[in-house]
């Protein structure tokens, strides 16, 4: 791709990772006159979260995640969390389609692969548990086609490896989805990234650090360093998007807009084991999502997955979560003390005052032994081979921190749009379920930010044509609901 400098631009995209490649995409294909830049850090795009291998590349549908369906004290089970993902990977699905309708873009067999998504629990509280929870999830459309088992012999043939030296007398029971997926989520912000390079008024620049951002009279000027010469240059920008991941909460700060006060970062940093041996992976094409440990959070659902990536497919086992200060996989110690400030350091106090239950599961889990984690891996797969599995680092989340009027400060699990009233800047804060409803999340920043373009009549028929159906409808309408998802599954060789 080549590098030209083009000191002003209509949007500067932060960050050349998933959410970035998304937006600017999208906007190229709502205008395609908007002259954009993305400046990323380092040498290539995907080298943080969107990588493969620092995400699980799930397509999160809430088909197999137990936490997007909790139970209440009664024992209901509520499933509005998971039929809003299901909707919004339905939206990224409709996306990504029309994409692989043009001959620029690349084929979906890249970076998405039909794998089933299986639940797994143990203990006769989990087994009722899952069984009202699909007794619940089958009466919306999204997921009527799910399967319930308390059987081993169809365990074992849904997840053989599993299944191999398990206690015969252990209570379990699982759930198939065979329409989950696996997702190469880095392939494809590198097929996005090399789309946007082919068309006009687009750059994408590496090794460019923004290090400063101040509001000008028709938006921003940004501050930028090549980390590789030293030299420093500036763009000025109508638009300016933070998609920078872990590294969006210290360029709102930047910013100084009254939105991002408050804000605070609280790092989550993970591990996996992972298997290439092809004998052991040939006997798992699942992604099996169990329960969490108590007190353990959401993030930290343990799973065993089938990954499909450059096309080899391994085992991917975890994520076992540790605390640390950084909030990039590639950044400083530093990180998190730099982000304090005197408007968040109240909401950031009230976190550790009343987390301090998540401190200590963190620290537990970073102390763990090989032997340890093996352990947890044991519960889902008996007979393992310690020889088969390599320790690998994940990417970063960093969980957000914000104000409460009750408490002080809380910690949310989920992402966060913070975008200035104006319209002219917006960063993307937290971590999930992140990269497969990135295009729900940019459609709702197109709205908010773009409002008058969005309303005009040019921008609507193209949102119209791109995306069939959005995520309320997809809720409510049933027979719309699978003719959709039957034409997506079809554009991305699925079906
Ligand atoms: C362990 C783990 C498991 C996950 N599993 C899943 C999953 O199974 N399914 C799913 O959908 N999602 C998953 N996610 C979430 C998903 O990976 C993220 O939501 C998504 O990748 C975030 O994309 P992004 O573009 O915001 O950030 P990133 O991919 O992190 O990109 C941000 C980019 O900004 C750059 N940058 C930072 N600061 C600057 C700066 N000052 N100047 C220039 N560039 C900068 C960085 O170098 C980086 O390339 C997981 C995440 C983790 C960590």
């Amino acid at each position: 791709m080549t590098q030209v400098n083009h000191e002003t631009v209509d949007v500067l995209l932060v960050g050349a990772g998933i959410m970035s490649a998304t937006l600017a995409v999208l906007l190229k294909e709502l205008d395609p006159t908007l002259k954009l830049e993305i400046a990323e850090l380092r040498s290539s795009g995907a080298i943080e979260s969107s990588n493969p291998w620092n995400n699980a590349g799930t397509g999160h549908a809430g088909l197999c995640e137990l936490n997007y369906t909790p139970q209440a004290a009664d024992g209901s089970v509520d499933i509005k969390k998971a039929v809003q993902i299901n909707t919004q990977f339905e939206v990224s699905k409709q996306f990504w389609s029309y994409l692989c309708g043009k001959s620029a873009f690349g084929s979906p067999k890249n970076f998405i692969n039909p794998v089933p998504h299986l639940s797994f629990v143990r203990g006769e509280k989990d087994v009722v548990f899952l069984k009202t929870r699909h007794a619940a999830l089958t009466q919306h459309h999204a997921f009527a086609s799910m399967e319930y088992t308390e059987d081993k012999a169809a365990m074992a043939e849904w997840m053989p490896l599993m299944m191999q030296g398990r206690d015969a007398n252990e209570r379990i029971a699982a759930t198939r989805s065979l329409n989950g997926t696996d997702v190469n989520f880095g392939a494809l912000t590198n097929q996005l990234l090399q789309y946007l390079a082919q068309q006009g008024g687009t750059t994408v620049s590496y090794s460019q650090k923004v290090t400063g951002l101040k509001r000008t009279a028709d938006g921003w000027s940004a501050e930028v360093k090549n980390t590789k010469s030293g030299e420093q240059r500036e763009i000025k920008a109508k638009f300016v998007f933070l998609g920078a991941g872990g590294g969006a909460l210290p360029l709102l700060q930047m910013s100084g807009i009254p939105e991002g006060k408050g804000f605070g970062g609280f790092p989550v940093s993970g591990q996996w084991l992972r298997c290439d041996n092809p004998e052991v992976v040939k006997q798992h094409q699942a992604k099996v999502y169990s329960q969490a440990e108590v007190g353990a959070p959401p993030m930290s659902v343990p799973h065993l997955d089938t990954r499909v990536v450059d096309g080899k497919t391994s085992l991917l086992f975890g994520p076992y979560a540790g605390f640390t200060t950084k909030f990039l996989k590639y950044g400083s110690f530093l990180d998190l003390p730099l982000s304090v400030r005197p408007s968040n350091i109240g909401p950031m106090l009230a976190v550790a005052r009343d987390n301090f239950d998540l401190t200590r599961y963190l620290i537990k889990e970073v102390l763990q032994s090989p032997e340890q984690r093996l352990e947890s891996l044991r519960k889902f797969y008996p007979n393992l081979n310690p020889a088969d599995w390599r320790l690998e680092i994940a990417g970063q989340r960093v969980q957000i921190i914000k104000k409460d009027a009750k408490k002080g400060g809380i910690l949310q699990f989920g992402t966060e749009l913070v975008a200035a009233e104006d319209g002219t800047i917006a960063a993307l804060l937290g971590a999930s379920p992140g990269a497969s409803v990135t295009v729900s999340i940019m459609l709702n920043l197109i709205e908010r930010c773009f409002a008058a373009q969005a309303g005009s009549d040019a921008w609507a028929a193209k949102l119209k044509e791109i995306f069939p159906a959005r995520e309320k409808v997809l809720e409510e309408d049933a027979a719309l609901y699978r003719s959709v998802s039957e034409q997506s599954d079809k554009a991305l060789q699925l079906a």
